[in-house]
């Protein structure tokens, strides 16, 4: 776990899906770096009670705001970003973490399951940066907390660049942040909007639970990244928190990978 060393002192976050895996690792990197968070969940209000209970116990009361809501939904988000208006006065970063995968080969793959992801894993990272953009230009610079107007930072996948057979409606809502968030950047950073992507490779979280927890899903797994094994959600909050300080300032519309190598094809280390 990274040092509290306050980078983000001053700031408000919004993290979607934050009640578990990587959400959850990234607000308390955020907390651990001074910020208040708004954690955001869809259905474990449990896991975001626990998740506000570690923040109260390490760092301090008073440092979240628990909201629910579907972020595929434009009234949900809506209401999630003025609540942590109404409650912290400001927004400074925007994580839009929340993300599902519903699998099946492209000829067996309904209408439903396609849309079901498209919706939460890409309209909605649309929806909240779009409120994060429309908040951001209305409070305008506040230098003494940040160089930046504010930041976006969508969390993606390997599969924005890996084609993924068997889960082609994720790749192909992965694959649409890579322009989602490259147009934001065009379009916002004269106004000094920072948005960019991370991209994991293979985490163990709930979302690939059934691959990790049997052995063999976990061998075949791990052949796929050159560092030899998985990563944990505290891998990915603590790039979050440096990509939303000031000392990554000059980033700016880009995905960074987090994936022990994953994204160098090891399947072609002995010849292809
Ligand atoms: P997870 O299942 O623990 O987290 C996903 C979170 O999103 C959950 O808290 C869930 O409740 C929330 N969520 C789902 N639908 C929602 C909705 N409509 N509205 C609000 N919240 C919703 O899995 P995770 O691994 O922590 O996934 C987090 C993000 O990381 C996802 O976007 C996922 O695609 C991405 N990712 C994960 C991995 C990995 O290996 N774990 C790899 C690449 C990318």
């Amino acid at each position: 776990m990274q040092k509290p060393n306050n980078r983000l002192a001053g700031q408000t976050a919004i993290v979607t899906g934050g009640s578990s895996g990587i959400g959850a690792a990234i607000t308390k990197s955020l907390a651990l770096e001074g910020a208040n968070v708004c954690i955001n969940y869809h259905s474990d209000q449990k896991g975001a009670n626990e998740v506000a209970d570690w923040v109260a116990d390490n760092i301090g009361a008073n440092k979240t705001l628990i909201v629910q809501g579907d972020v595929g939904r434009e009234e949900d988000v809506d209401q999630l970003f003025e609540q942590t208006l109404e409650r912290f006065g400001t927004l400074d970063i925007c994580v839009a973490n929340a993300g599902i995968q519903k699998d099946f080969p492209m000829h067996e793959m309904s209408l439903e399951a396609w849309q079901a992801v498209i919706n939460t894993n890409l309209t909605g990272q649309f929806l909240c940066a779009r409120a994060a953009i429309r908040i951001f230009l209305e409070q305008g610079m506040r230098p003494e907390v940040s160089n930046s107007l504010g930041k976006i930072i969508h969390i993606s996948s390997v599969h924005e660049e890996i084609p993924w057979a068997g889960h082609v409606n994720y790749a192909t809502s992965k694959g649409g942040l890579v322009m989602l968030m490259e147009s934001i950047c065009q379009e916002y950073a004269p106004q000094k909007i920072r948005c960019n992507s991370i991209a994991p490779g293979a985490i163990k979280t709930d979302i690939n639970k059934d691959v990790w927890s049997d052995e063999e899903g976990l061998e075949k797994i791990l052949k796929l990244i050159p560092y030899g094994r998985m990563g944990n959600p505290e891998e990915i909050g603590s790039v979050v928190a440096w990509l939303a300080s000031d000392e990554s300032e000059y980033i700016n519309g880009t995905t960074i990978f987090v994936d022990g190598g994953m994204t160098c094809y090891p399947g072609f280390s002995q010849n292809g």
